[in-house]
């Protein structure tokens, strides 16, 4: 469980995050959406302390993690909480198989043979055992965010947290993607998920927040935001993304 109890993020002068508090639950598949600029990235790396928050508290299953600069807690959240990028992040210079076995070796100190016999059990998951030592230069864009989700899930992570993984994608790409992030779904990962999919959202959200200059202006199930939301503002984000 996560949970930001009256979060403010300041980049010099501009506050980007006002007084935010949220909850997200075991289990649960949240759904952020907003416009470009509303803070909705900056709201997913408070979560795993990829930066702390100027002000307010965040929760890890019932403990406060934030403030405590480099200690144990912040790597215990980093190792809990994974992360998967709009823009994959794999390591250019190494092999699929040495992307996803990299960080359990380093970080959780698998052996590499226990880490190399999960990995491949992930690619075999994902259709993609044959790639196993491609670069991830040779790979599509949606082979290498497949491959940068199963890396994220080698960690063995309580939260998963998605920052837009399909919108750097070409379309034919996008569903290969967000198949297994509904199958994840599914197996009761609990997720964060930044996206205007809302195929994705309405399939395998329990909740949409609505994330507005800073603020959450409005939270609801996927039914409720996306076709009766209670705010203009909502109303016309999404008449914009439809
Ligand atoms: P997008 O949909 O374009 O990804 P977003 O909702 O994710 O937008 P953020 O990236 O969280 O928005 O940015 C929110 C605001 O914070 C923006 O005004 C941005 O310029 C500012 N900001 C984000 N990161 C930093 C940073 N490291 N330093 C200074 N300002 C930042
Ligand atoms: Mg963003």
């Amino acid at each position: 469980m996560i949970e930001l109890r009256n979060v403010v993020k300041k980049y010099g002068d501009n506050t980007v995050l006002k007084n935010i508090n949220m909850t997200v639950h075991d289990g649960e598949v949240v759904v952020i959406i907003g416009p470009s600029g509303s803070g909705k990235s900056t709201l997913l790396r408070q979560m795993n302390l990829l930066e702390q928050p100027t002000s307010g508290e965040v929760l890890v299953d019932g403990d406060i993690v934030s403030g405590k600069v480099k200690s144990e807690m912040t790597r215990k959240t980093h190792e809990k909480i994974g992360m998967v990028f709009q823009k994959f992040n794999l390591f250019p210079h190494y092999t699929v198989l040495e992307n996803i076995i990299h960080a359990p070796q380093v970080v959780r100190h698998e052996s590499r043979s226990k880490a190399t016999k999960e990995a491949l059990e992930l690619l075999k998951q994902i259709g993609l055992t044959e790639k196993k030592d491609s670069y991830p230069a040779s790979l599509s864009g949606g082979q290498q965010q497949r491959i940068a989700i199963i890396r994220s899930l080698a960690m063995h992570p309580d939260v998963l947290l998605f920052d837009e993984p399909t919108s750097a994608l070409d379309p034919e790409m996008v569903e290969e993607v967000l198949k297994v992030m509904k199958s994840l779904a599914k197996s009761g990962m609990t997720m964060v998920v930044v996206t205007h999919e809302m195929g994705f959202a309405k399939q395998v959200g329990d909740r949409v927040l609505f994330v507005d200059d800073g603020q959450i202006l409005e939270e609801d199930t996927p039914e409720k935001i996306f076709d009766h939301a209670q705010h203009e503002r909502t109303r016309d984000f999404i008449s914009k993304i439809l």
